[in-house]
């Protein structure tokens, strides 16, 4: 199985895309923190349907850690995820150090208003100016034809379509569904802190949120429907950071005619997970 080229360095990745571009092929970039799971690789699987060339991007962000958090001890296992990505379509990998995607006095910040406000924010203030500024980063080092962001980040995809048609980048921001364990739960590399009993109950975040769509689409008030499912989450043993219903597109206000989606994070056993399902338009509500 073809495993995947590794370019560590922007000159490097810039050297092997080129004949690639010369070439006129598609690119598409998998921007990714590592501790790839099956979540990850159907990013690149989607991508590789419609492009000639798939980079994976594997890059643990400083900038969007706060102190308090999980920097230091994030999952890292390059060896690990180039095996995952062997025939997978990524034909190559980029995975830079800290100090070649900040050169020393790195002092410029992407700051993204509108749907960065809120939500994450409340709890993270510093998490998507770190975000924008990174994946803003990748986007101009690696200039791919299409990017991927799993709906799983919901707000972190809208931050990123608002950065890209801001900044007039010339990408396509693609997005790509969640992909869930049998029980519901979201695949996330932060799975891997929970066992036991606690990972059993961290199902009932997805079961809580689907079970408010549901009832929203037939019927029952968001603000009902969002009351029941904070109780849910906190029945299954977790501490509520948000549940809200929004807007899918804006994620301003929720419009019952448009798009709408539930939106959480809460944490269980020290673990921080967020997850989010959508709620139909409906022209009765
Ligand atoms: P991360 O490595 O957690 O920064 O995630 C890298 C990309 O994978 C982001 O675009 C995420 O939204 C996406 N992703 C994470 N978990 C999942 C999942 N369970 N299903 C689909 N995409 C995911």
């Amino acid at each position: 199985m073809h495993r995947p080229d590794v370019a560590t360095t922007v000159a490097d990745l810039r050297a092997r895309l080129a004949p690639w571009r010369g070439a006129g092929e598609r690119i598409a970039l998998v921007p990714t923190m590592g501790a790839l799971h099956a979540g990850h690789l159907s990013l690149v699987k989607a991508v590789a349907e419609t492009c000639d060339r798939v980079v994976v991007s594997i890059f643990v962000n400083p900038t969007q850690f706060a102190p308090t958090e999980d920097f230091a001890t994030y999952p890292r296992d390059v060896e690990s995820d180039l095996a995952k990505l062997s025939g997978s379509g990524a034909g190559l990998v980029y995975t830079p150090a800290v100090a070649e995607m900040y050169p020393d006095g790195a002092s410029t910040v992407v700051t993204v208003g509108g749907p960065s406000a809120g939500l994450e924010s409340n709890a993270r203030p510093h998490f998507f100016a770190g975000v924008a500024t990174v994946v803003a980063k990748l986007l101009i080092q690696c200039a791919p034809d299409v990017a991927i962001f799993g709906e799983k980040d919901f707000q972190q995809l809208a931050v990123i379509r608002r950065m890209a048609l801001d900044l007039s980048l010339p990408v396509e921001i693609v997005a790509g569904a969640t992909i869930r364990e049998d029980d519901g739960l979201a695949m996330s590399s932060r799975n891997a802190y929970l066992s036991g009993d606690d990972r059993r109950r961290a199902a009932g975040l997805y079961a809580a949120l689907s079970k408010a769509a549901a009832a929203i689409e037939s019927g029952t008030s968001s603000a009902s429907a969002v009351a029941d499912a904070k109780r849910g989450v906190q029945d299954a043993g977790f501490a509520v950071d948000y549940v809200e219903h929004r807007d899918a597109a804006s994620l301003g206000p929720v419009n019952p005619a448009q798009p709408g989606r539930i939106i959480a994070a809460a944490r269980i056993a020290g673990v921080r997970l967020i997850d989010n399902v959508p709620v139909a338009a409906s022209v009765m509500r």
